[in-house]
């Protein structure tokens, strides 16, 4: 991970900057943190040393850029050009663009920019809901390749099921405010935004607890040094499954399925294969969704580890040859974490392995 910060200084703009950290630090410093200027690492990522290599390399990804300042602030404006131009130079590095100012996305855009260049994440900065509702429609709408949301400093607790629904979000992080004055988080907020994410199959990431944290209507006072340390050990971290999506994502599953010496072993016997062909496979669709949905689905599935019968029925069957039977084997497989219940998204994209494992063998 690396940091370039193009220029510096910022103008407080909402309710998040309230305690803002630039203008904390600077302050420190006597120095004026609205004034803004291009600092001496305008060019970092064409920067070479003497060698001749570039001062950055893939090593260092992701590139979390303008992080004392906000990249699509007016004030930037003249030479916002210059830095999508070493951006788009340099493919080969990650960039990591955190805005409150998503509107304004546009200013200066490349013209060979199209759907967004494929090396870029704009990560939206939403502390309270009414920002998340002014924000989000305007990042979803626009062409960008990887889009996250920041709520942090989390102000409240904050509803974005229905942006998350749309699949354009791929990742969500919470936070607390830090600094003196900081204002509460509180546990239940943080919660709240991980069971969106986990709903709808989006990372999740709490990546610090800030200075004031509320959990069990007690307030905890934490020092900044155990701020970020605290928040990983809630052990709230999420990473949607590993389910395929895609017809290639497939293919490369089932080619891992029959690297394994127990998963390969199984196949349908003749009468299974007649009853295939008997009942069709809306039939047998159905009957796969009523075994995901009753025996792998809840939270805690009756008997799990031995709710799949070996034999007298083709999903059976293919359940344990893709390793869709019982919920230690999907979270080994598919990551898909044990204790929760499974979406739909994720019992239908169960679904489809189960009946193109069925297709395969009945050839
Ligand atoms: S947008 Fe970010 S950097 Fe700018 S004042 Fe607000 S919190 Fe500070």
């Amino acid at each position: 991970m690396a940091i370039w910060n193009p220029w510096h200084g910022c103008k407080k703009y909402s309710p998040g900057c309230a305690n803002c950290y630039v203008y904390r630090r600077d302050s420190q410093f006597d120095r004026d943190a609205s004034r803004v200027a291009k600092t001496a690492s305008f060019s970092l990522p064409i920067q070479k040393n003497r060698a001749g290599q570039y001062r950055l390399t893939a090593q260092d990804n992701p590139i979390y850029t303008c992080m004392t300042s906000d990249f699509f602030l007016e004030e930037a404006d003249p030479w916002r050009p210059q830095v999508w131009e070493m951006i788009r130079l340099r493919r080969d590095l990650e960039f990591v663009i955190i805005t409150k100012r998503i509107h304004r996305f546009s200013a200066g855009l490349p013209l060979d920019w199209g759907e967004g260049y494929p090396n870029v994440t704009i990560v939206c900065t939403c502390e309270n809901q009414q920002t998340a509702d002014q924000r989000l429609p305007v990042l979803l709408s626009l062409p960008i390749r990887h889009r996250e949301i920041i709520h942090e400093p989390m102000l409240e607790e904050i509803q974005i099921r229905p942006y998350l629904e749309t699949g354009k979000i791929e990742q969500v992080t919470c936070g607390g405010e830090s600094g003196e004055g900081a204002r509460l988080c509180r546990y239940e907020w943080v919660l709240s935004t991980r069971k969106q994410c986990m709903d709808c199959g989006v990372a999740f990431s709490f990546h610090q607890t800030g200075a004031n944290f509320q959990k069990d209507g007690r307030i905890y006072r934490i020092p900044r040094s155990l701020q970020h340390s605290q928040a990983k050990r809630a052990g709230l971290d999420h990473q949607p499954s590993r389910l395929p999506k895609t017809k290639a994502q497939m293919e490369e599953l089932f080619q891992r399925l029959s690297a394994s010496e127990f998963r390969s072993r199984f196949s349908l016997s003749p009468k299974l294969k007649q009853y295939v062909l008997e009942k069709g496979e809306d039939t047998l669709r159905r009957h796969a969704q009523d075994f995901i949905r009753t025996r792998l689905a809840p939270a805690e599935p009756e008997h799990d580890g031995k709710q799949t019968p070996m034999k007298g029925h083709p999903v059976f069957l293919a359940q344990h040859a893709t390793a869709c039977c019982c919920r230690g084997c999907l979270e080994k497989w598919y990551g898909v974490s044990q204790g929760r219940p499974l979406t739909r998204e994720e019992q239908e994209q169960i679904v489809e392995i189960l009946m193109e494992w069925i297709r395969r063998k009945m050839k």
